[in-house]
């Protein structure tokens, strides 16, 4: 009964969603800051005022929601933690300012990157690809690379857990070479320089899809939107689930050029006419143009796991340093999966990963300045 394809399938185990207990979630990368009153809100009103809406299909193409993407995008340079606001609206800072203005023929909207990533290797890669990417990273890669029976080619981490750029671009020059990974990186939290993602494009096969998947750079990294223009097989991932407080909503988003936005709207259109609800539609809108509350709970994110991370290392753990919104730590001596334990049995939940090599970490999303001090207090004495 069951077909062959399913022998291929690995799920992905996401971090727990406890229901029955009261846990502080620091397990899953999620916004420690809820969302803001505009999108309650217009969540609210758009249901009271329009209850018929409802009852009708909503628009396949989120026409309003990628406007708002791109007019969001241009106004912070997609870098939420380094965006000013001027009094009037937010604005880039000089490190990310775009050379082009980003237009919604650029953006493509699905449900959750996780989604869209599905969709970009169904359209892009397939089994005559050998699909480069970093030994530890975003677990759900090798996920669908094994739904879509595409080849991986794995390149080990160096030592201290940086992507191996050179090895990578190497790999990538061969006709076959797709790419692969996140910027910055999960679960390590390290980012590559927008330079280092530039040599890398200028090393790799430019005929294969060249995908960086953005879902942390709101935390501290930079953008490679500013690369489109230069080079049209890259394929840039984004999401609302981390920085824009939206991992309920289930929004993701695609940047590239228009040929590819349409490439992936014609696989929309095969699978999934109608990915984005109405209500998501209506509160992803909202969220984009609430970019300035967005900004600073990203700022004091970013401020906390400094703050967070000279405690850990003032106390003997090894800090991967993060420009994300969590942090990738091990202390001698501590296993792991016992460090998780002994603070969950405290109510915190971290997450622990068994895989081989990286078993010794835990990953620590940044939570609430209260959060964190009640962490503190935990693993004070570990
Ligand atoms: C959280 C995460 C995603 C998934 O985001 P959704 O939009 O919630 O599906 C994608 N990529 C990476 C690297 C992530 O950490």
């Amino acid at each position: 009964m069951i077909s062959t394809r399913m022998e291929n399938l690995h799920p992905y185990v996401p971090g727990e969603q406890p229901s029955d207990k009261l846990y502080i979630k620091l397990n899953a990368n999620e916004n420690a800051y809820g969302p803001c009153n505009g999108v309650v809100s217009a969540v609210c009103d758009f249901v009271r005022a329009h209850p018929q809406k409802l009852s009708l299909y909503p628009d396949p193409d989120s026409t309003l929601l990628r406007n708002a993407v791109a007019a969001m995008l241009n106004r912070t340079g997609g870098v939420l933690s380094r965006a000013q606001w001027n009094g009037a609206q937010c604005t880039p800072s000089k490190q990310d300012a775009l050379p082009f203005a980003v237009t919604p023929d650029m953006i493509y909207c699905g449900n959750g990157s996780d989604e869209v990533l599905s969709f970009l290797f169904y359209a892009f890669f397939d089994s005559s690809v050998r699909l480069v990417l970093p030994e530890f990273t975003y677990s759900f890669y090798p996920v669908y690379a094994g739904f879509y029976n595409i080849p991986l080619d794995v390149v080990p981490l160096h030592g201290d857990l940086r992507l191996n750029v050179q090895e990578m671009a190497a790999r990538a020059q061969s006709a076959h070479s797709g790419m692969i990974f996140a910027n910055p990186n999960a679960p390590t939290g390290r980012a590559l320089l927008r330079n280092e993602v530039r040599t890398m494009l200028q090393n790799a096969n430019s005929d294969k899809a060249f995908v960086v998947d953005e879902a942390y750079v709101d935390f501290g990294g930079e953008s490679c939107i500013a690369l489109l223009k230069e080079f049209p097989n890259l394929i840039i991932v984004r999401t609302f689930s981390k920085s824009m407080s939206g991992a309920g909503l289930r929004l993701g988003y695609i940047v590239a050029s228009p040929e590819i936005i349409k490439t992936v709207t014609t696989v929309k259109n095969s699978l999934n006419h109608f990915p984005i609800d109405a209500i998501a539609q209506v509160a992803g809108v909202a969220a984009c143009e609430n970019d300035a509350y967005y900004c600073s709970c990203a700022k004091k994110i970013c401020a906390e796991r400094e703050k967070f991370s000279a405690f850990l290392r003032m106390r003997g753990w090894d800090v991967v340093p993060s420009s994300a919104n969590f942090v990738f730590a091990r202390k001698k001596g501590v296993a792991g999966k016992a460090a998780y334990e002994m603070i969950k049995a405290h109510g915190i939940l971290v997450r622990h990963f068994a895989t081989k090599g990286i078993e010794e970490y835990i990953r620590i999303t940044i939570g609430t300045p209260d959060q964190m001090a009640a962490l503190c207090n935990i693993m004070e004495t570990m």
